[in-house]
């Protein structure tokens, strides 16, 4: 009986803590939601020389070196002054080691300084600054590996050593956890039809135990310009091994990807990405390793548009996506490669992916303690009913963050924030009141607000009643329009008012909770939600 035979007898995915997977995920995706994305090889060179990987297929190798400190805040600078305003996020690698770099945690520092995000992929063969890297926290740390045991890693991760990969795998957590880092781990193993299922298990377990997200991708060959080759039927001697070894032809895969064209005429790897080689050189996109692809041989000195421009004038994206390779490396889902993964790597595999498309419950963590979303929703309330504001305010806004098209807590938010914040209270409302329209307590909820607070609102100015009942009362002769916006606004609240004492102010927050109206408008709610965040 063949190892792959035990594991499908057994009928088993062993159980991990997938709740955990999930929310790092979810957190992990979060966080790497940017505007315009740069990945920039800071050590053109690498330890390894794994054969999916030009840096360990190619005869003629491209030159090596660092960036240097100086030359990538530059890089940096020019980017933020390009992107005014925008989300950009640094990854720090490409076809390089960034662990090699002397000064990784300087570079990991000048990103964040920056306000932007930044992620590192590396092979944790060696890492010599690990302790000054984690301190600086990048966004993420990605190890990029093929295995648990030497006999298969080694095949796919040439040079490397995993037992080294693991040790320092546990020194990784160890330092997160010192330092209290924030920084999410993903491991993304590499799937060959060789290290399936039992070193792939064995790795599942140990980012179980350690915290770390369990990304599995199956393999694919790299660069585009090998893979177009292969698309083609032409394989060089010594690419064929490394192929033979892969779940799917690049043939099959690229074919299979055929009918998502139409949804994907642009290249995410153009559109909104741009590569930069250790020595400043841009190539097309991150996929393209051979110097006929290098755009700009400097990019402190061609301005974005400019780069854009000769992206989309490059003839090579042609060459790539009439065999689908842009949609193979940006990942288009495609269910007849995924169907035909299935059939090759067998009931474990599809196990493993019915598990990971589960939705994710979404939680809430306070205080020491995990709540699920409706939970946590009703303990604010209860807390509110006490009389403790401070904490019930504490978990509407942890559900606001985790569940942005969460309207009651939109609402009960603005309620407690009042008095603080009242601009911030009425922004919170409109959120409820567009995630909801036309649910009464929303719609009349910033006339309530206001008028418990005994304020008007006139234009973006916020005044209080009586203030605002003077100045109409005063420029009513010299500038009849704006008092009369001041008397409609004071009347829209205040009906009945007429000078004087402004009315008694009634701060308590009106119940509201979603789930009374029944599931389908809370699902209702969450659509609408979900349309109002998409980009
Ligand atoms: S570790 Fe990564 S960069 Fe290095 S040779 Fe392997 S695939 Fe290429
Ligand atoms: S179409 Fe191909 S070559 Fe062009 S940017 Fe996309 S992946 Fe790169």
């Amino acid at each position: 009986m063949n190892s792959h035979q035990a594991v499908v007898d057994q009928g088993v995915l062993p159980p991990i803590d997938t709740e955990v997977q999930l929310r790092l995920r979810t957190a992990l995706q979060k966080r790497q939601t940017a505007e315009f994305y740069y990945l920039i090889d800071v050590v053109g060179t690498c330890n390894l020389t794994c054969p999916s990987c030009p840096v360990g297929n190619y005869t003629s190798v491209s030159a090596k070196g660092l960036m240097p400190v100086d030359y990538f805040e530059r890089v940096l600078d020019k980017a933020k002054a390009e992107h005014p305003g925008k989300k950009l996020f640094f990854d720090l690698y490409n076809w390089g080691e960034p662990a090699l770099h002397p000064n990784l945690s300087k570079l990991i520092a000048a990103v964040k300084t920056r306000s932007f995000g930044c992620g590192i992929s590396c092979n944790l063969n060696v890492f010599p600054d690990m302790r000054a890297v984690v301190k600086s926290q990048p966004d993420y740390i990605r190890i990029s590996l093929s295995g648990y045991h030497n006999e298969t890693y080694q095949q796919t991760h040439r040079k490397g050593d995993v037992n080294r990969v693991k040790a320092n795998m546990y020194m990784l957590r160890h330092y997160i956890d010192l330092y209290k880092a924030d920084i999410i781990v993903q491991v993304g193993y590499h799937v060959y039809r060789t290290n399936f299922p039992n070193d792939f298990l064995a790795m599942r377990r140990l980012c179980d135990e350690l915290g770390f997200i369990f990304a599995p991708v199956i393999a694919s060959l790299m660069p585009v310009e090998k893979a177009v080759t292969a698309v083609d039927g032409v394989v060089a001697e010594a690419d064929k091994p490394v192929l033979d070894k892969m779940v799917l032809s690049m043939k099959e895969w690229a074919h299979s990807l055929a009918p998502y064209r139409k949804d994907h005429q642009d290249c995410q790897y153009r559109a909104v990405r741009t590569t930069i080689n250790y020595d400043g050189s841009v190539p097309l996109c991150c996929a393209t390793y051979e110097d006929a692809q290098i755009v700009a041989r400097d990019f402190l000195e061609v301005p974005h548009d400019e780069i854009q421009k000769r992206k989309y004038a490059h003839e090579f994206c042609g060459t790539c996506m009439t065999r689908n390779l842009d949609m193979m490396y940006t990942a288009v889902p495609s269910p007849k490669m995924e169907a035909a993964a299935a059939e090759i790597l067998g009931p474990v595999w599809r196990a493993y992916i019915e598990q990971a498309n589960q939705p994710l419950e979404r939680r809430i963590s306070w205080k020491d303690k995990t709540y699920g979303i409706q939970e946590g929703a009703d303990l604010a309330a209860a807390l509110v009913r006490r009389g403790d504001k401070a904490d019930a305010r504490s978990i509407y806004e942890l559900i606001c963050s985790e569940m942005p098209e969460h309207g009651d807590a939109h609402y009960h938010l603005a309620w407690l924030v009042a008095d603080e914040n009242i601009e911030r209270a009425l922004q919170l409302l409109e959120i409820a009141r567009k995630l909801l329209p036309g649910h009464p307590p929303y719609e009349r909820a910033e006339r309530d607000l206001l008028a418990s607070r005994g304020v008007v609102r006139v234009g973006k100015r916020i005044a209080r009643v009586q203030d605002a009942y003077n100045e109409a009362v005063e420029r009513e002769s010299t500038a009849p329009d704006e008092s009369r916006e001041l008397f409609v606004a004071i009347r829209g609240v205040f009906p009945d008012y007429n000078g004087g004492t402004a009315p008694p102010a009634s701060a308590s927050v009106p119940p509201v909770n979603v789930r009374s109206y029944g599931g389908r408008v809370m699902d209702r709610a969450k659509s609408i939600g979900r349309r109002l965040m998409r980009p």
